[in-house]
C-alpha cells in the first residue's frame, strides 16, 4: 500500500509549473459576451468553439487559447469562437492554494441541464453559463479544455454516442478515447443540448490534457487545439505540424461501465493509481472501503481518473472496458 490514496487533495503539495496567462486583453472580445471572441473566415464551414477555464484552476486551457491569440491563428474556412468560461474563479487563482479556484459558488461543469440553466437560482457559474449558452447553441462543434488531478496521458471524453468517438479518433494523437455518460449530479457542457443526440451532427469533446499544473499539460492543450482545428480542416496542416507530438494512436476506446463510490470515511486505493492503468484479472482488489474490498468486475479493467481524496458518496474512480473501434453495439 502506498500513502497516495489517503491524502486529502487540499493538503497535497502540488508544484505549480504553469503561470496563468493575462486574459484581460481578451475581456472585451468582439461578441456581446465578455471574454468571448469569434473569427469568421467568410467562407463556408463549421462553427467551431474552443472553451477553456470551465474549471477556474485548470489554467492549461487558458494558456492554449492565449497561444492561439498570440499566434493569430484564424480559420481558413467556417468560424472559430474562443471562450474563457469561469473567469471569476480564474481571477482567484493562487499558486499556494491552487485547488481553491476551481469554482466560486458551484461546479460550472454541472449546470448545463435545461432545467438548471432556466431555473431561478443565481450563482456566479449559472449566470456565466446562461450568458454563454446562446453562443454555444450556434456552434457545430465544441472542444472543452480541462486537466486532471493526476496522470500524464491525455484523454478525450467523447460521450456515449458513436459520432463522439469517431470525432475523437479523427483528432488522432495518443490520447485515450473514453466514452461515458457524464455525472449524476449535473450535466457537463460536453453533454449539453444536442451534443449527445444521434439525430444531430453537432459534436463535443472534453479534453483532459494532463495533470493540472504540469508544464507538459499546457503543451498538450495547445496540441489539442491544433488537432481539433486540423480535423475540421479549419487550419492548414503545416500550421499544426510543429505542435503535433508523434505517438502510438489507440486501437480501442474505453467504455465506462461502473463508478466506485466509497461509503466509509476509511477508504483508500491499495496503490497510488494515476489513471488509465489496465488491471488484467477480474476480482483484483483496487481499493478498500472500511471492511469492504473493492474489486475489478472484469478482465482488462481500465481505471479512469482516480480521485486523490476518497470521500464517502463521491466517485472515487470510474471503471472502463476496452472496445475495438469495429464493434458497433453502442450507438
Ligand atoms: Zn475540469
Amino acid at each position: 500500500m502506498t500513502s497516495g490514496g489517503r491524502d486529502a487533495s487540499s493538503s497535497l503539495n502540488d508544484h505549480v509549473e504553469l503561470t496563468p496567462p493575462d486574459i484581460n486583453p481578451y475581456r472585451a472580445g468582439n461578441t456581446t459576451v465578455p471574454y468571448v471572441s469569434t473569427f469568421d473566415s467568410g467562407l463556408a464551414g463549421p462553427h467551431a468553439m474552443i472553451c477553456a477555464l470551465m474549471h477556474g484552476n485548470e489554467i492549461s486551457g487558458a494558456i492554449a487559447i492565449d497561444h492561439l491569440f498570440q499566434n493569430d491563428v484564424r480559420p481558413i474556412r467556417g468560424r472559430l469562437t474562443l471562450a474563457f468560461a469561469n473567469t471569476t474563479a480564474f481571477a482567484m487563482f493562487d499558486h499556494d492554494r491552487p485547488y481553491d479556484s476551481r469554482f466560486i459558488d458551484e461546479d460550472m461543469n454541472r449546470v448545463w441541464g435545461a432545467g438548471t440553466l432556466s431555473d431561478q437560482k443565481r450563482s456566479i457559474e449559472r449566470l456565466r453559463a446562461r450568458a454563454l449558452a446562446p453562443l454555444i447553441d450556434t456552434a457545430d462543434s465544441l472542444l472543452d479544455l480541462h486537466s486532471m488531478q493526476s496522470g500524464d496521458r491525455p484523454m478525450l471524453l467523447c460521450g456515449p454516442s458513436r459520432k463522439g468517438r469517431e470525432f475523437a479518433r479523427l483528432l488522432g494523437g495518443n490520447a485515450a478515447i473514453v466514452a461515458d455518460v457524464g455525472h449524476a449530479n449535473g450535466v457537463r457542457l460536453r453533454d449539453y443540448g444536442q451534443f449527445n443526440s444521434s439525430e444531430s451532427p453537432r459534436t463535443a469533446l472534453l479534453a483532459e490534457c494532463g495533470q493540472h499544473w504540469a508544464s507538459t499539460t499546457a503543451e498538450t492543450a495547445i496540441e489539442m487545439t491544433y488537432r481539433y482545428l486540423l480535423s475540421l480542416a479549419m487550419i492548414p496542416p503545416d500550421l499544426a505540424d510543429p505542435y503535433l507530438q508523434k505517438g502510438p494512436e489507440p486501437d480501442h476506446w474505453v467504455e465506462v461501465t461502473d463508478r466506485v463510490i466509497p461509503q466509509s470515511h476509511d477508504a483508500f486505493f491499495v496503490e497510488n493509481f494515476l489513471g488509465l492503468e489496465t488491471i488484467a484479472k477480474a476480482g483484483t482488489t483496487i481499493a478498500r472501503d472500511g471492511r469492504r474490498e473493492i474489486q475489478t468486475p472484469y478482465d482488462d479493467c481500465v481505471l479512469i481518473m482516480p480521485a486523490r481524496r476518497l470521500t464517502p458518496g463521491q466517485t472515487a474512480v470510474r471503471l472502463g472496458r476496452k472496445r475495438h473501434f469495429e464493434e458497433h453495439h453502442v450507438t
